[in-house]
């Protein structure tokens, strides 16, 4: 079940937003009184609820707003039971004093805004001492292990507990604390007003995330990266699932910059069987991987982590594949890339990906980079041609692929490529995909080449991704309209 808090400075607007969220299929609203800019008007509150709700009042201590007297709050509290509501949250300094009454169920909570505290088990044995039906216990993750360590807390605790992490560290607790048997998690009631840090929208969580799925068998994936909160892949994958009917969710997991092998380690006890890796960890995912293919091998970084019935991690780079099954299908039947004369701009890991993929396919492969000289290296370790940036226009006849990012949102009125140095009839492929028709793709229209979009590649790249994860072979197009759904011209403004 999913908890929807709302915060609200007038009565009028809270009871409004409990409304609309009740409309919405919310379960569970909880009341942050400490918003109001009155004093609250209980009654008026709750005696028409839509939904059950959980009474909270937050001193400013713990961050909330309440700024009036103490005693006036904990007889807001002490009010609120006797009204029968249906869970009041009451912090652990002041539980023992607030007594049990009726059927209101008692939270008991504590909050740590600065870390997850090394006495996490024995602050959680001391609250379960204070009469709560359940406990509730939010702490700052400052790294992925603090997840998993909450998370473990939650599965073993005989009371209920609501253990789950702030911040973009705590993601995974949230969503995932209800299968390790918390009764609820908490969202906000839109992105705009978000109550503590890392807290997800309601829609968020009941439409991607899917939460109220999510049950002990539920299979956990997640991509990895740093930073990782702008990744398209937990809408892909997690649309996906739902549209294959699999049991399964997929999270965006933040990773430090050098930390990726420790911190698989610290996530290892939540069984997670699949990853997607991005930047900065793809080499870091190849050095992890017991198993990686050759494509890993010769590439040097791995974009995909995945578990087999071996227990061993195997890795690959769906990157390669996707691009070169993206320029075969826009070739003409019975057309090959063997032979073909290619340009590749850019020579970073996508350049270095596809490269490969390029030469194992036969294609004649000229790099060409802004830093000539890491040109000129990628071209001796993959063993093929360079030519100088400012030379990028010269001697190239078949295929022309962009990897850099240049005419990527909000740069859209850029190309790496002018369009009078464009040959007609060529086939253009660029791998940007934010727009998914960038200026060069436009111009290359214009000049009546054959063109291939990022979205292409980013479709086949989950796809691939997605197979080795679950054994299935998704829908291409539902994959393809998912990105192009998102990354409509509408939310280039927000
Ligand atoms: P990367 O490793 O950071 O490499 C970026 C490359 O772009 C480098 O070669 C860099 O040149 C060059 N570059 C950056 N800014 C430039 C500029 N203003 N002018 C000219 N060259 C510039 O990144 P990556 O992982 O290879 O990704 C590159 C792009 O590929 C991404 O931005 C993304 O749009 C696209 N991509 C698409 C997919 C897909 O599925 N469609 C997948 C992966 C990547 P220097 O060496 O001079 O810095």
């Amino acid at each position: 079940m999913i908890c929807v808090s709302i915060g609200r400075t007038r009565h009028k607007m809270m009871i409004l937003e409990h409304r609309a969220l009740a409309d919405q299929g919310a379960e569970l609203v909880e009341l942050r009184l400490d918003y109001l800019s009155r004093l609250p008007d209980l009654k008026r509150l709750i005696d028409e609820r839509p939904t059950p709700v959980v009474v909270t009042c937050r001193r400013k201590q713990d961050r909330g707003r309440w700024r009036w007297q103490e005693d006036a709050r904990l007889t807001l509290l002490r009010t609120a039971i006797v009204s029968g509501v249906d869970y009041v949250d009451l912090e652990d300094d002041i539980a023992g004093s607030v007594p049990r009454f009726g059927d209101t169920k008692r939270i008991v909570s504590h909050h740590n805004f600065e870390e997850t505290p090394d006495d996490l088990e024995e602050r959680h044995a001391a609250m379960a001492k204070l009469d709560p039906d359940i406990i509730k216990i939010v702490t700052m993750a400052n790294s992925p292990s603090d997840c998993a360590r909450m998370l473990e807390l939650v599965a073993a605790s005989e009371v209920p507990t609501l253990g789950f992490c702030m911040g973009e560290f705590g993601l995974p607790s949230r969503l995932l604390c209800g299968k390790y048997g918390a009764p609820f998690t908490y969202a906000t009631f839109d992105g705009e007003r978000v109550m503590a840090p890392g807290q997800l929208p309601f829609s968020q969580m009941k439409d991607l995330y899917r939460y109220d799925q999510i049950g002990e068998q539920t299979q956990v994936f997640a991509v990895l990266g740093d930073p990782i909160g702008h990744s398209l892949s937990p809408l892909l994958h997690n649309k996906a699932f739902e549209h294959h009917n699999v049991d399964a969710v997929y999270l965006p997991i933040r990773i430090p910059r050098d930390s990726f092998r420790e911190s698989l380690e610290d996530l290892d006890w939540l069984g997670i069987r699949g990853y997607s890796v991005t930047i900065p960890h793809k080499k870091a995912a190849y050095e992890f991987a017991d198993e990686p293919d050759g494509s890993v091998e010769k590439i040097g970084a791995a974009n995909t982590l995945f578990k087999t019935a071996d227990g061993l991690w195997h890795a690959t780079n769906t990157d390669s594949k996707a691009a070169i099954d993206s320029l075969k299908a826009a070739l003409p039947e019975g057309v090959s890339l063997r032979g073909k004369n290619t340009i590749v701009l850019g020579a970073g890991g996508a350049a270095r990906a596809i490269v490969y993929g390029l030469l194992e396919e036969g294609a004649f492969v000229t790099i060409a980079n802004r830093t000539n000289s890491k040109a000129e290296t990628l071209a001796g370790e993959l063993g093929c041609q360079f030519v100088r940036w400012e030379h990028r226009g010269k001697d190239y006849r078949d295929i022309l692929v962009n990897c850099t990012p240049v005419g990527m949102y909000p740069d859209m009125d850029e190309t790496p490529f002018p369009q009078n140095w464009m040959s007609e009839n060529i086939l253009v492929f660029d791998t940007v995909y934010n727009p998914e028709n960038t200026l060069l793709i436009k111009q290359a229209r214009e000049r009546g080449c054959r063109t291939v979009s990022g979205i292409e590649m980013f479709a086949r790249q989950a796809a691939e991704q997605f197979e080795k994860f679950t054994g299935i072979a998704p829908d291409l197009e539902h994959l393809r309209s998912t990105v192009r759904k998102t990354i409509s011209p509408v939310n280039y403004e927000s």
